[in-house]
């Protein structure tokens, strides 16, 4: 707490009991013995007693807040280690608004180390204490190098997120978490522990007339854009909450398809039983002209919702196909890749001809080739989708079930579709270790996939625990960031020639 608001409500205290003792004393010296009327002692006495209640009240408030206080410093001593003392965000935003001066150059950073989705593992583990260290001499860092005040705040106790106050200039802003970003990843390997330490940085300028909480939450909203995107620092632009105009939206998609703006990423899947990466998922990502790298998330349903997305699937299988070519040609290693189709496409008359078409055309095995569709294809007309998935499958391609567990028509799916192969949604995934129904419902899946012959794939895998629990499951496949996150095409190459993974007796671990 606050010396000064601890000081204030102290003297208060002082001065009140000091005034009640007064008033008592005065009335039994000079009242009394002079036979006052009862009436005006009663009512000094009355007033002395809402006085004495009053100060109580503020007693138990001082004694609570001094409680909580503790509780919050031993909670950072916990997670942070002694060397750090972070404000809560209210704090935070009191002090700093005192000292903005739009004149200068200042910014509001929003900064998290690590990806939400591996924030439990690393609550719980003892790789805590490096990550730890690592953000103590980033913020001494930091904070060396600012000119001025500069006030650090801990968003809340289960989001690993920051807010920082800076004056600098972009440049040496820039400068410093390039400094940090190696830095904290060289420790990491280092020391031989496995933290998947992502730095992402959202950072907004302050400006005259937006109010300190806006800027801090338009800090937020560029981080997280930039985690979708991979990009370890992004600036706040205004477009980032106005968004594009449907109709410029939908023209820059036109564009893009045009130049060739999408680019094709892939993200390995393991076997667990070969121990051999078998093949990959196929994600879209714009690498827009003048936005940079676009997640899928920010344009598939606008896509989907203006019937543009055949046009964009179509192009990611032809990517796919050329690739495959591409590398049968440099005789590369070969593996099935799974290419994401939306409901919307199956209403396409000319849908399956146009697949056939883009596989012919570059002599593609379609052993080779994977289709994903969603669980809300199954609420579309099921005629139409299981004759089309059908014909899918005669001309050689593989059917999988993605997102499986999220809808309400699994079971049905499971029964009345052609599929191959189902992968488990990553929600389950992200709790399999600490919470037993996720676990129950995995196992469950795993077991009715067994026994329909289907292969089941876990998506999402972050850590070696989970490995291990799908392993014992006798899950067969695993995607996810603890393999790889989903890579260019060139990296995806190299990853399958050289990788830990395939190499080591326990692939797994
Ligand atoms: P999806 O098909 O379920 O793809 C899996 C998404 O989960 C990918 O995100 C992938 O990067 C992410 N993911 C997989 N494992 C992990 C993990 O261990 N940790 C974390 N944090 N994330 C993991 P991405 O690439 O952003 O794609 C998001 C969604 O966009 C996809 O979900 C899919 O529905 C859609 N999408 C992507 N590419 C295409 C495409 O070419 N066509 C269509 N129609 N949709 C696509
Ligand atoms: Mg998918
Ligand atoms: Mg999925």
């Amino acid at each position: 707490m606050n010396k000064k608001k601890l000081f204030n409500i102290v003297a208060t205290i002082i001065f009140g009991l000091f005034l009640i003792i007064f008033n008592i004393l005065y009335c039994t010296l000079v009242f009394v013995p002079f036979g006052y009327s009862s009436l005006l002692v009663s009512t000094f006495v009355i007033c002395d007693s809402i006085l004495l209640v009053f100060f109580v009240l503020e007693g138990v408030i001082l004694f609570r807040t001094i409680i909580e206080e503790k509780e919050y410093i031993k909670t950072n001593e916990f997670i942070f280690g002694d060397k750090i003392e972070f404000d809560n965000l209210e704090m935070f935003v009191k002090k700093v608004s005192k000292i903005i001066n739009t004149k200068k150059e200042e910014y509001i950073v929003s900064f998290s180390p690590i990806k939400t989705s591996v924030n439990y593992e690393i609550f719980q583990s003892k790789e805590l204490k490096i990550l730890n260290k690592e953000l103590a001499l980033y913020f001494t860092k930091l904070f060396s190098l600012a000119k001025y005040k500069t006030f650090k705040a801990r968003v809340s106790y289960d989001n690993y997120c920051f807010i920082i106050f800076i004056r600098c200039t972009s440049d040496e802003l820039l400068q410093l978490i390039k400094d940090v970003e190696y830095k904290s990843y060289s420790i990491s390997k280092e020391k031989d522990i496995r933290i998947f330490i992502q730095n992402y940085f959202g950072i907004c300028k302050i400006e005259p007339n937006v109010e300190l909480l806006e800027t801090i939450n338009r800090s937020n909203i560029a981080r997280k854009i930039g985690e979708y995107n991979f990009e370890k620092a992004i600036f706040f632009e205004k477009s980032m909450i106005e968004g594009k105009s449907d109709e410029n939206m939908a023209n820059a998609i036109v564009n893009a398809l045009r130049n060739k703006e999408f680019i094709v990423y892939y993200m390995p899947k393991f076997h667990l039983q070969t121990k051999r990466f078998i093949g990959s998922e196929a994600l879209v990502r714009w690498n827009s002209k003048d936005k940079g790298l676009i997640s899928p998330i920010r344009f598939i349903n606008f896509a989907e919702n203006r019937g543009l997305i055949h046009e964009i699937d179509l192009y990611v299988l032809e990517q796919v196909c050329k690739d495959l070519e591409d590398q049968k040609k440099r005789g590369k290693r070969l593996l099935p890749v799974s290419i994401n189709f939306s409901i919307y496409e199956f209403y396409t008359p000319t849908f399956l001809d146009d697949i056939k078409q883009v596989i012919e055309k570059y002599d593609v095995n379609p052993l080779l080739i994977e289709i994903e569709i969603t669980e809300e294809t199954t609420h579309a007309n099921s005629f139409l989708v299981i004759s089309i998935l059908k014909k899918l499958k005669d001309m050689g391609l593989k059917i999988l079930l993605d997102d499986f567990g999220l809808g309400f028509s699994n079971i049905k799916s499971m029964k009345i579709l052609p599929i191959d192969i189902i992968k488990i949604d990553k929600s389950f995934i992200d709790e399999i270790v600490y919470d037993y129904k996720s676990r129950e419902i995995v196992r469950a899946i795993i077991s009715f996939g067994k026994a329909l012959n289907l292969q089941v794939i876990a998506e999402g895998v972050v850590d070696a625990k989970q490995v291990e629990i799908l392993k014992k499951m006798k899950c067969d496949q695993i995607q996810g960031f603890f393999y790889s996150k989903p890579i260019p095409k060139k990296e995806y190459e190299s990853f399958l020639m050289n990788n830990q993974f395939e190499k080591k007796e326990d692939a797994s671990l």
